[in-house]
Order: structure tokens, then C-alpha cells, then sequence
């Protein structure tokens, strides 16, 4: 099958293969839309068995961005890059110098961060061969840095105005919330809930994780079999993808689902199941964007601290948005927020 007839091909501007034979370096570039401005999204270092599986999340992940970045107002497109490595994950300098030139080739269109397997300092080695990166170390006080705290306020905003409409409660306190995933977000969004006086359930499949935050936030730890059918007042997904399908939405005991994990959806008709059973579902790309604000901040030196804290703070806004054009139009908050994104890049 060709490219363009690929399922996930979504007219994307480009896709770059990059072959970098003294390295070994075998890459992806895509860039979905620029419509906004460069295409922003991480880079992604995993070993796929089937090189037509780079292509697809390739594909994928850079309309996901471009769907992210203009739903949080950002000035800028969606872009996704991938590092096929191999068996034994050999990461090298050449490698990373190979991708810097790479990127740096496409003159400012692409623009990349951190994403799954590869770190701050692997980033810091790429904006040796080139500027167009984001996610470094920055000094404090500065706009930068781990993105993790900065989702885990979009995310908690998000819990708030998403128990508001629900629920019609102005704070979480008294509240249950049922997390899955104890990570960066996830810990991040515990102590933000306990502080409104929220009682916090959490599971990690690594349990001494889970029991840190569970001490930090005096809540309670429990098995990862079982949070995703905990009663509770909100499911907080915060740990992997795909985790809402037709046998866990029948599970669930809870009037809300809004968290940070990405692609939570298992399929498009998953969004329609939730409403059918009555729950909220705050939009992933929406509700976690805090991260990518303050990335795209960082790399487009358009504002301060506070400013990033501002447009965090339009989360919540944007997803009552979401929320009302659904109660208006009967389609499921994800088919919305869609919807709202492909007008937003030029696509509706
Ligand atoms: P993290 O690696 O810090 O934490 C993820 C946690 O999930 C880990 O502790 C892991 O052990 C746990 N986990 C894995 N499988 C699990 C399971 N089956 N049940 C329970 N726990 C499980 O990652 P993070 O940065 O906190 O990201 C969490 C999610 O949010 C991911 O889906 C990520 O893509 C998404 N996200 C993160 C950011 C960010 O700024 N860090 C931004 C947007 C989206």
C-alpha cells in the first residue's frame, strides 16, 4: 500500500525519512500541519518490529499535535518524529548529532522535544546541530524545563471544571478521585486534588510509586486491576493509552473521566459509548496540554511564566466549550473537540 493510502494519512505536508548511514540513524519526520506555525511535537526512540508501525505512529501522533497544539491556542502546527532504534535500544551521539542536522534541515518547519525514550540530555545534544528544539533545562524562574508540573495543573483544572458541570460542586473537596498511574502527572495532579481536600485512591503497577504519593497526599493505594472500576467520583487516568474500551466503559463506576494519559480512547465509538452511559469525558488532547504550552512558550519566546499560567488556565474554558457544543449537538466531547480542532487548522 502506498503512503498516501495509508490509514492514517491524513494529507500531512510531509514525511521525511532520514538515513544516516555512518550512524546508523534510521528516522521519521512527519508534519501534519503547519497551518498554525512549525509543527511541534517530540521525538519518539522506540524499536518497532514492523517498520510500516513507525510510518503509522508517525502518522498518527503528528495529527494528534496538530490537534493539541491548536486546541490550546497555540501559534504553532503539529509535527511528530520517530527514531527507529533497534533490538537492544543502541542510542549513540552519532545517532543524535545524525537526527540534529536532520531536523535542522527542514529550517524551522519541524521543531522537537522529549518524547518516550528520550531524555533532557539526549534533547541537549541535538541543539548542538540545531535551534529548532524545546523541553531543555532552563534556569529557575524561566519558562522551560520538565512539562510534567505544568500538565498536572491543566489536568487538575480540567478535574475542576469537569466535577463543576457533572456535579455541580465549585471544589473537590469531599470528593473521591481514583487515579491511575502515580508518574509525573499523576503525582503531580494527587497533590493539587488533596490540597482542595480531595480523597485520593492510586494505583501504579509499581506499587512502591504508588504508595509515595498515596503517604504524600495521605491517600490510598490500590491494585492496579482494580482502579479503573473503583466507585469513585472521578477516574483519573494518568498512567497508558487506549485503557477505555467497550468492556472497561462497562466497568466504570464513576460520573467523570477526565485525565492526562494520551489516545485514551481505544477506538472513536469509545466516546460515544461514555455518553451513552452518562459519564463526562474530558478530551485528552484538551485537558493535558499544559506540557506543550509551556514547551511551545519556551520555543516561541512569547511569554513569561505567568503568561503560560494564563493560558493553562484556558483549559478548563476550552473544554466548557467542548461540553456545550456537545450538550448542544448530541455528538460525544472527543467527535467535538475534533471537530473544533480541524477547524482551527484549516481542515473542517
Ligand atoms: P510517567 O512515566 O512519569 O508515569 C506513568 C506511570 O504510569 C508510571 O509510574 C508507570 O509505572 C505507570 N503505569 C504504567 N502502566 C500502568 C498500569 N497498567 N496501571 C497503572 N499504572 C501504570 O509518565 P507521565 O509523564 O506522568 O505521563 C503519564 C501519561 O500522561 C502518559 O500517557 C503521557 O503520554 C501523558 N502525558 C504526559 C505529559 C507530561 O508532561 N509528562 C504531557 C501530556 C501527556
Amino acid at each position: 500500500m502506498s503512503l498516501w493510502d495509508l490509514p492514517d494519512f491524513d494529507a500531512h505536508e510531509a514525511v521525511h525519512f532520514v538515513c544516516d548511514r555512518e550512524s546508523g540513524l534510521r528516522a521519521i519526520i512527519g508534519i501534519h500541519s503547519t497551518h498554525r506555525g512549525p509543527a511541534g511535537g517530540g521525538t519518539r526512540f522506540w524499536h518497532y518490529a514492523d517498520p510500516d508501525q513507525a510510518v503509522a505512529d508517525v502518522l498518527r501522533l503528528s495529527r494528534g499535535m496538530s490537534y493539541k497544539n491548536a486546541m490550546a491556542g497555540l501559534a504553532m502546527g503539529g509535527g511528530k518524529a520517530v527514531i527507529l532504534a533497534d533490538a537492544q535500544r543502541t542510542k549513540t551521539p552519532e545517532m543524535l548529532a545524525a537526527f540534529g542536522r536532520a531536523v535542522d534541515r527542514l529550517g524551522g518547519s519541524y521543531v522537537t522535544a522529549e518524547d518516550v525514550g528520550i531524555s533532557v540530555a539526549d534533547m541537549v545534544a541535538v541543539r548542538e546541530q540545531t535551534r529548532h528544539v524545546s523541553g531543555l533545562p532552563v534556569a529557575e524562574g524561566s519558562v522551560g524545563g520538565d512539562p510534567g508540573p505544568h500538565t498536572s495543573l491543566g489536568v487538575y483544572l480540567g478535574v475542576r471544571a469537569a466535577v463543576k458541570r457533572a456535579l455541580g460542586k465549585d471544589s473537590l473537596s469531599g470528593l473521591h478521585l481514583a487515579i491511575q498511574g502515580a508518574g509525573s502527572v499523576a503525582s503531580g495532579l494527587a497533590r493539587l486534588a488533596s490540597q482542595d481536600g480531595a480523597r485520593i485512591s492510586i494505583a501504579d503497577i509499581d506499587a512502591a510509586r504508588a504508595q509515595r504519593v498515596a503517604d504524600e497526599v495521605a491517600g490510598t493505594v490500590v491494585d492496579p486491576g482494580e482502579i479503573m472500576a473503583l466507585e469513585a467520583d472521578v477516574l483519573s487516568p494518568n498512567a497508558l493509552g487506549a485503557i477505555l474500551d467497550e468492556q472497561s466503559i462497562a466497568a466504570l463506576r464513576v460520573p467523570v473521566v477526565a485525565g492526562g494519559a494520551n489516545n485514551q480512547l481505544a477506538r472513536p465509538e469509545d466516546g460515544d459509548r461514555l455518553q451513552a452511559n452518562g459519564i463526562l469525558y474530558a478530551p485528552d488532547y484538551v485537558i493535558n496540554a499544559g506540557g506543550i504550552i509551556n514547551v511551545a512558550t519556551e520555543y516561541l519566546n512569547d511569554g513569561d511564566q505567568a503568561e503560560v499560567r494564563r493560558k493553562i488556565e484556558q483549559i478548563p474554558v476550552r473544554l466548557e466549550e467542548i461540553w456545550t457544543e456537545s450538550a448542544a449537538s448530541g455528538r460525544n466531547p472527543a467527535a467535538v473537540a475534533d471537530l473544533m480542532a480541524q477547524r482551527l487548522i484549516g481542515r473542517a
